[in-house]
């Protein structure tokens, strides 16, 4: 860089003595006018451009060059920092109920009965057409609907899920427990600096390519207001959400889901065609696996003293 503005900088008959050829790039300067600029013998300025060897050279041509490739590396940079906060997304905005979600794997599923073999399977599956469909840039999704009772491996597996899609795509996943999310509005209520309201999570359930929404319909225990929060967010997020992957848990069926929102209708509607183009994943015979059965009929521990 500092070579090329010496050599610009050569007196003008000096210029002239090094050649009288012109390049035939059109330059145009900072107030807009072409200027022709000489070609000069590579080895008559210096050490400095001795890999031109004796070919005739525009200096502008090399400082645009160099500054393109500056420019396009810094570029580089912003899209590979921006990649890398996209897929971090998943570990700093996912809201869980249990922290041990956050380390949830396949790999780390276990699976002892048929049902969970089956459903485990089926998750993987349901990753394929989420990736093929990501990569193909498709407008049509599906949801992947995992029901069954509490503790049964539905948040998990979801997770599994998330985690699979974020590590081998270039995808923004977050996985949002929604009554997490709606403590944490609410908090926003009483505290102004809390920066987790409602525009916030609108934003982000409808802008990341793959969420969960974990534990939907369980919610609907909460206050009224608390409700109303729920609806508005996935009202606008569900919106937003009509050409990308969303999978949702839930202890309540299709049907019980969207009889739970059929009052209020735009809901209602944003709902049924969530759960219209459905892959389920069901849970009937696995037990919750955070209970270990305790048996009654074990002797009965002496105290010692
Ligand atoms: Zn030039």
């Amino acid at each position: 860089m500092k070579a090329i503005q010496q050599a610009m900088s050569l007196p003008k008959n000096m210029m002239m003595a090094l050649t009288s050829n012109y390049c035939e790039k059109e330059h145009v300067n900072e107030y807009g006018y072409a200027i022709k600029h000489p070609l000069y013998k590579a080895d008559l300025l210096g050490t400095a451009y001795e890999q031109y060897g004796t070919q005739l050279i525009c200096l502008q041509c090399l400082k645009e060059e160099r500054d393109a490739a500056f420019v396009k590396r810094i570029s580089d940079e912003a899209i590979e920092r921006e990649k890398h906060k996209r897929k971090n997304t998943l570990h700093y905005a996912s809201v869980y109920s249990d922290q041990s979600i956050a380390d949830a794997g396949f790999k780390n599923f276990e699976v002892a009965t048929p049902e969970e073999n089956k459903n485990k399977e089926d998750a993987l599956k349901a990753v394929k057409h989420y990736r093929a469909k990501f990569e193909k840039e498709a407008n049509e999704y599906f949801t992947t609907m995992l029901t069954g009772s509490t503790g049964v491996g539905k948040s998990h597996l979801a997770m599994a899920m998330l985690r699979n899609l974020n590590e081998t795509l270039d995808a923004e996943c977050a996985f949002v427990n929604v009554r997490r999310m709606l403590m944490m509005i609410k908090k926003s209520w009483n505290d102004q600096k809390y920066p987790y309201d409602q525009m916030y999570f609108i934003d982000l359930l409808s802008r990341v390519d793959f969420l969960v929404l974990d534990d939907l319909g369980n919610e609907t225990g909460s206050d009224s207001e608390a409700k109303q929060w729920v609806k508005d967010i996935l009202t606008e997020a569900l919106e937003a959400r009509q050409t990308k992957g969303t999978i949702v848990t839930s202890n309540y069926t299709r049907d019980q889901l969207t009889k739970m929102y059929s009052e209020d209708r735009a809901v209602n509607a944003l709902i049924s065609r969530l759960l219209k183009n459905t892959a389920p994943i069901v849970f009937k015979e696995t037990n919750d696996k955070r209970v270990k059965l305790f048996d009654l009929d074990a002797p009965i521990e002496e105290e010692t003293e």
